[in-house]
């Protein structure tokens, strides 16, 4: 599985994360907030992988686990922070560009000697005692695979569908420009070890509760356009009648998959006074410029902020800063 546009890691940062986990033996593994299925799946595919081998291995995930990516789960054993008992010798973050993304397992950080950072966004903050860092891999789920061939750690069926779901998940079903041929080289062979396709993309993409379809049809009539600009808003009234926290996860694809947009967003007011931004873009702007601008950050395609204010507000700061990155002269 080699591409020259993307060799196998190396050096001496991929040794000091190689070395780091061989001589571990209390692993935790840290979800990003909102897990999504990129974070979940590496860490869970890890996590069997380093038990497989004689270490032992606790995930724990900031927020819940959304109701669509429950399967990935089956044991229940994301805990949360304050169920995980340590001491550990080794925190292993696979898909958090930044200790902001892991919310309050912030707190299980500051007695763990080794801190192994592994990830994909090309704006991580590299806070880990040891940092290993791949923006070509359209998922951390590329990296989690390589680690399990480095750690000589069995890929078995269960595992092989988290990593799929990873590889998935992160790429919209392998639609995004940055799939590449070893992308979809490791989700042939994650298929041949077992993943189970038709099981990721039946939770993942085809089993809606029904407050996600309710939320669905607000956002739709919430829609709003201005040139390549598109957008769709979720009041804190919306989101409190909807049950599951992944509801409004996918939205933002409705506005980007209007004709002619450029950078499509979702306003989301999850709390009082603050408001989730999702941003995506299709071609030419670099959104990740945008969310930073916000303190937020993400990939090129997909990024994310939250931003202090009323829904109102916050969606005009970020509309007018979206517009200025869509000049010829802006953010691409
Ligand atoms: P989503 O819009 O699905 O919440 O996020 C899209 C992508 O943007 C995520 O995969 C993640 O990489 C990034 N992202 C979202 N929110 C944040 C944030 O608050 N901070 C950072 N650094 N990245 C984010
Ligand atoms: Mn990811």
């Amino acid at each position: 599985m080699t591409d020259p546009a993307h060799p196998a890691p190396s050096g001496s940062a991929w040794a000091a994360v190689t070395s780091a986990l061989r001589a571990s033996r209390r692993v935790l593994l840290v979800l990003h907030v909102r897990p999504d299925g990129d974070s979940i799946g590496c860490s869970l595919a890890v996590a069997r992988g380093l038990r497989a081998i004689g270490k032992q291995a606790v995930v724990v995930s900031p927020d819940p686990i959304p109701a669509n990516l429950a399967f990935l789960d089956p044991d229940r054993e994301c805990v949360a922070p304050d169920k995980a008992a340590g001491p550990f010798d080794v925190a292993l973050f696979l898909d958090c560009a930044d200790l902001e993304r892991i919310g309050t397992a912030r707190t299980l950080l500051g007695e763990i000697p080794v801190v192994i950072n592994i990830d994909h966004h090309r704006s991580n903050e590299c806070y880990g005692t040891v940092n290993y860092v791949d923006p070509d891999a359209a998922a951390c789920g590329e990296v989690a695979l390589r680690l399990c061939d480095a750690l000589s750690v069995p890929v078995d069926a269960r595992a092989a569908t988290a990593l799929f779901a990873a590889l998935a998940t992160d790429t919209g079903g392998f639609r995004y420009g940055a799939t590449t041929a070893v992308t979809l080289a490791m989700a042939s062979r994650l298929r041949a070890a077992g993943a189970d396709l038709a099981l990721v993309g039946h939770e993942v993409w085809d089993s809606r509760s029904a407050g996600s379809l309710r939320l669905l049809a607000v956002a739709l009539n919430s829609l709003g356009t201005d040139g390549e600009l598109a957008w769709v808003s979720l009041r804190a009234s919306d989101l409190a009648s909807s049950a599951d926290p992944g509801d409004s996860e996918g939205l933002v694809d409705y506005p980007r998959s209007l004709r002619g947009v450029e950078v499509a967003a979702l306003f989301a007011a999850d709390q009082p006074g603050r408001v989730r931004v999702s941003l995506r873009s299709n071609r030419r702007v670099d959104v990740s410029r945008l969310a930073q601008a916000f303190g937020g950050g993400g990939h090129a395609r997909a990024a994310g902020c939250t931003v202090e204010g009323d829904l109102e507000t916050v969606r005009n700061h970020v509309l007018d800063a979206a517009r200025a990155a869509l000049q010829p002269e802006g953010l691409s």
